[in-house]
């Protein structure tokens, strides 16, 4: 039996006269999700995403599992079709194709949508005709309207008529790369990987920027990013990313400026490196995985004396959330195992014991200046290293 699977469109159902760009990029990331799972067909009609199988390799599994994570999505069924538009067609194939389901069941009800207006039966016939004959093959059945265990689907469309239980619901969202670019700060721990997942959440396009120190830090610790970035990628798409040589930056600042502020100068220094590299890449803002109150840099004013390093605007989903609801999350896009890995971290590094909490920013700046990072910070740009991820 032939199958399908139909992809129902989002909140891009919302934007009115983009709705073609929107859908356009929907179909590309279906596409680019699809790489790997065989070769299909994919076309769009009617809020509705179709992706056809082309040979027997196609894996439809292997397909919906990936669909399933692609923003734009509200919801997505794989689906049986009949091999005419008729309602006799209907009639066989629904309990032909759902009789795992329906052998299993004690109630069901059907339920048909017709968007082509000009096939010949109305909905309650459709219902009517299709539930008649699954209670002909399954006697033991019996119909309810309210709380079925199994609702049969009946979808007749422009291009063919379709068969489904319950669709699945979609990642939602919005398509990767109908929002903008933006760079993101990524580090190997837990919550800058959840918040990359966010943003591409609300359209945005990722491309990443992981600050090192070798030999403080291991090769191993940036393979690590790598690997974070393989499985935000399963959300995002591919991925581009940049490694700053960071070292001679740190330890000019453990030498030359005040411990106490290290962390924050720090934090500075990756945000106008950041910044630079956020203009050459065409991305219009920066993302990191900072939360209030969760560590010494991340206090009101510390935070106040980073963001005043931006001239850009700094997107920091995480901000108002708890330590275990970005757990949550990190569990959810399957990067918490990865993310506990014991790797050190350029933050890490030279790491104070007692941060300001409350620094003051005319000082972080003075100190900064006085230590003059300028020609380190062109050196470092210098000599980035870019890496393509993808799933
Ligand atoms: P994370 O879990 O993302 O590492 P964190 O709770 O450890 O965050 P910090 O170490 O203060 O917090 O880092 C705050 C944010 O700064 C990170 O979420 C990330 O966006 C950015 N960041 C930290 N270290 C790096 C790094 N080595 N490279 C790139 N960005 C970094
Ligand atoms: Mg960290």
């Amino acid at each position: 039996m032939k199958e399908i699977l139909l992809l129902k469109d989002g909140e891009i159902v919302l934007k009115g006269l983009n709705r073609r760009q929107f859908e356009d990029v929907l179909k590309r990331n279906v596409k680019i999700a699809l790489k790997g799972a065989g070769k299909f067909e994919i076309t769009s009609a009617q809020s509705t995403v179709y992706v056809k199988p082309l040979d027997d390799d196609a894996d439809l599994d292997e397909a919906c599992d990936r669909v399933s994570r692609v923003f734009g999505l509200a919801s997505f069924s794989r689906a049986a079709v009949c091999p005419e538009k008729t309602l006799e067609s209907v009639c066989e194939t629904a309990p032909e194709y759902l009789a795992k389901q329906l052998k299993a069941a004690k109630t069901f009800k059907v339920e048909a949508k017709r968007s082509d207006k000009k096939f010949p039966y109305k909905s309650p016939e459709i219902c009517r005709e299709a539930g008649g004959a699954i209670l002909g093959k399954f006697p033991h059945l019996s119909v309810d309207v309210h709380n079925p265990d199994v609702t049969v689907f009946v979808e007749i469309r422009d291009f063919g008529a379709y068969i489904h239980t319950e669709a699945e619901r979609g990642a939602g969202g919005i398509p990767v790369g109908t929002g903008g670019k933006a760079l993101v700060l990524i580090s190997g721990g837990i919550d800058s990987p959840v918040a990359a997942y966010m943003m591409a959440k609300r359209g945005i396009k990722l491309t990443a920027v992981h600050f090192a120190s070798p030999p403080y830090t291991s090769p191993r610790a940036e393979e690590k990013v790598v690997r974070l970035l393989e499985k935000v990628s399963r959300y995002s798409g591919p991925v581009k990313m940049y490694t700053v040589p960071f070292t001679k930056l740190q330890e000019k600042l453990r030498d030359d400026c005040p411990e106490e502020l290290f962390t924050v100068i720090m934090r500075r220094l990756m945000i106008q490196i950041s910044e630079r590299i956020a203009a050459d890449n065409d991305c219009a803002a920066l993302i990191t995985g900072e939360s209030l109150g969760q560590v010494a840099s991340q206090t009101i004013g510390a935070l106040r004396c980073t963001d005043e390093a931006a001239n850009m605007l700094v997107f920091r989903p995480l901000i108002g959330m708890d330590k275990q609801e970005i757990i949550d999350i990190s569990y959810k896009i399957d990067t918490y195992e990865t993310s506990i890995e014991p790797y050190e971290d350029c933050c890490t590094v030279f790491t104070p014991k007692h941060p300001r909490t409350k620094p003051v920013l005319k000082y972080v700046k003075q100190a900064q200046e006085q230590a003059g990072f300028e020609e380190l910070i062109n050196e470092a740009l210098q000599n980035l290293k870019t890496t393509y991820i993808s799933y």
